[in-house]
């Protein structure tokens, strides 16, 4: 699930001991029909069999998998354990078929657990979520329904995923023993709220899900909280999981660290993880400059902008409806950035909606 691709196509099937000095753990890169291109996730021989993320729930991805644990001497019936770096489809899709067939326990994050078990009802809420952020963020009527209505009828088509029950709940600095070595669960939110890393110390190996790719930098979530409004908000506005602000201090909290190889679930085997993550702030960046210049254009023509005027400065091409979501989102996200750094001042419009001023 990425925001902008670029790489080539990878080998489906197993990649045995990407890092040397762990022996048991094997990558194995399973088809998706999604545009993001084949997932990888992991494998940790021993006792528990140990499986990191599923892939898709569809006959092409299980064949892979199958096939790839025949030629490592398993089988998928042995998997006793499986930890997931968050919820999205191309991760959590086989988790409850593989537990139909073995005696195996779910694992991830606390903030993950609630998506995983209530996949679809929570896609349908956050359906709803977003048609309400668009709206204060100024998008008109009839685009955000069109909008919905297209966003509906894609969940209603196979999701590729079924919800599982999550056995245990994971927080940052929990272990996750294995016989040889153990894995320590850093909490990443920004992709997803509950996103989390599992990091291999004396290897100094990190599995990143989506958070750190190679092929991609991931879009980041931006949703409403159930919470009722801060009442310090003088704006009166619903608390929102805002995902840009926390990917950056997730990716920042990494910077200058020990890793030395990443194990993403797109794109490869990353060497050079500095580089990787310095891409990912970079791309982010480059954006957030870009919305922040748009803003401050629209402002010396007019006071103030909203987020959608901005987005229709920026991609006066783009189709509004099927190319808005990820854009908006963006957008939003980017506010509440400039918003944080105090860059930008943030109004109640007499339409009800939200409005924007260059500080
Ligand atoms: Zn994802």
């Amino acid at each position: 699930m990425s925001d902008a691709g670029r790489g080539d196509p990878t080998p489906l099937g197993v990649r045995r001991a990407p890092v040397a000095a762990l022996p048991a753990l094997h990558q194995i890169v399973l088809p998706t029909p999604w545009q993001v291109g084949p997932v990888q996730v992991y494998v940790v021989e021993g006792d528990p069999l140990t499986l990191v993320d599923t892939g898709v729930r569809t006959p092409e991805s299980r064949a892979v998998l199958e096939s790839a644990f025949d030629s490592l001497g398993l089988g998928l019936e042995d998997v006793q354990r499986i930890v997931l770096t968050h919820y999205h489809g191309d991760h959590l899709g086989q988790a409850e078929q593989l537990r139909r067939a073995a005696s195996l326990e779910v694992w991830a994050h606390e903030d993950e657990a609630e998506m995983c078990e209530l996949f679809s009802a929570e896609r349908d809420e956050r359906i709803e979520d977003t048609e309400a952020l668009f709206r204060e963020y100024g998008v008109p009527d009839d685009l955000v329904a069109r909008q919905t209505a297209m966003r509906r009828r894609f969940v209603a088509e196979d999701p590729l995923c079924d919800a599982t029950r999550v056995d245990r709940r994971l927080r940052s600095g929990d272990h996750i023993p294995f016989k040889d070595f153990e894995l320590e669960v850093i909490h990443a939110p920004g992709h997803t709220a509950g996103h989390l890393l599992l990091y291999e110390e004396a290897s100094g190996t990190l599995l990143t899900g989506d958070h750190i790719m190679g092929n991609a930098v991931p879009f980041t979530d931006n949703y409403y909280l159930e919470d009722p409004p801060d009442p310090a908000d003088r704006l009166g506005r619903r608390p929102r999981f805002r995902g840009l602000p926390r990917y950056l201090e997730s990716l920042r909290r990494l910077r200058g660290g020990a890793v030395r190889t990443i194990l993403p679930a797109h794109g490869g085997v990353l060497e050079r993880p500095a580089r990787a993550i310095d891409d990912a702030l970079l791309f982010y960046e480059v954006r957030v400059q870009r919305i922040d210049r748009a803003l401050r254009r629209l402002a010396r023509a007019g006071g103030g902008a909203t987020a959608w005027e901005i987005w229709q400065a920026l991609f006066p091409k783009a189709d509004a409806v099927t190319e808005m979501r990820t854009r908006m989102l963006m957008v939003i996200g980017a506010l509440d950035l400039l918003e944080d750094e105090g860059r930008v001042e943030v109004r109640r419009r007499p339409d009800g909606g939200l409005g924007h001023r260059p500080l």
